[in-house]
């Protein structure tokens, strides 16, 4: 199938294969992907496979043709310069851009098989199936049970009483926010701290059991240490869930990723597993910007 890296490193259960290569129907990525996880390496599906991606706003192309596939259960990190097209890209993976008028898209994306952009597709199940962090902690104006419990008790995840306690105290751990939430889950989310407040929104999402979490710069808004704490989150949640992380911050890149994507001027221009991409990238565009020569 696929030949495993060879390396001492954190890196070495990382598959090296094509990431942009297209995906068709014959291809190996389709079979992994559709063949469950009682048969063959779970850790070897696509859970989201993008092809021939285009979207403009108006006028203004901000996509050309992006092709690539993000393996389940891994952390893909998107870097880029400003404006290059990394958020817009994370908010196609759960339909974000239908809200913004103008926007006009081209192509496909698929979540474990399933074209999201097909007209059946029921958008909120889909943002159920692919969560999204924000750049601000975005609490809703409830308790911090409430951030918790809302959206499990509208999607039947869970109902009430001693269910609902325990999903929140569940998710609430996950997210290493228990202990110093413990004594007042009936205040505010907001009155949270901001790394408090980033760890309650990554609670939020995992509470619904999504396939992906996608996040747009989760830690530029917090001090070091509420970073560190998001690092290692992630790193944990990286055994249950598909994570995309866009981040300005290139050590950031390495250290919380298995796979990165540099994209310059929307187009994908080298993706890589994060130990090469850091330490021996193919493209001189990947180099340059690396090594901080333009950014
Ligand atoms: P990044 O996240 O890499 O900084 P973005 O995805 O935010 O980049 O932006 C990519 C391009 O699309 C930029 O030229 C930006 O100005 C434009 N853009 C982003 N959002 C919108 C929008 N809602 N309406 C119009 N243009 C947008
Ligand atoms: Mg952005």
């Amino acid at each position: 199938m696929t030949e495993a890296l060879i390396s001492d490193g954190p890196v070495a259960r990382i598959p090296a294969v094509n990431l942009s290569s297209p995906l068709t129907m014959e291809g190996n990525d389709v079979a992994d992907a559709i063949s469950g996880e009682s048969e063959g390496d779970p850790t070897l599906n696509n859970m989201i496979a993008i092809e021939n991606l285009r979207l403009w706003y108006g006028e203004h192309q901000a996509l050309h043709g992006i092709t690539m596939n993000i393996r389940e259960r891994y952390v893909t990190a998107f870097i880029g310069p400003s404006g290059c097209g990394k958020s817009t890209l994370l908010r196609c993976v759960n339909r974000m851009n239908d809200r913004i008028a103008d926007c006009r898209i081209q192509g496909r994306v698929s979540l474990d098989g399933m074209d999201i952009y097909e007209p059946k597709v029921d958008v909120v199940r889909l943002r159920t199936r692919v969560g999204m962090v924000f750049q601000k902690p975005n609490p809703f104006p409830k308790t911090i049970y409430e951030n918790i419990a809302f959206a499990p008790r509208i999607h039947g995840v869970a109902q009430k009483g001693s269910e609902m306690d325990e999903l929140v105290e569940t998710c609430l751990r996950r997210a290493g926010l228990w202990d110093e939430v413990k004594d007042k889950l009936q205040q505010p989310g907001t009155a949270l701290s901001g790394g408090q407040q980033q760890r309650l929104c990554i609670a939020r999402t995992i509470a619904v059991r999504p396939d992906v979490i996608l996040m747009d710069e989760p830690c530029s808004a917090l001090d070091p240490i509420a970073t560190a704490k998001i690092e290692e989150l992630i790193d944990e949640l990286k055994n249950e869930f598909t994570i995309v992380i866009v981040t300005h911050n290139m050590q950031q890149a390495a250290r919380v990723s298995d796979y990165t994507a540099f994209f310059y001027l929307g187009a994908l221009v080298e993706y890589q597993d994060t130990n090469t991409m850091f330490t021996s990238p193919h493209k001189t565009q990947t180099e340059d910007y690396i090594t901080g020569r333009f950014g």
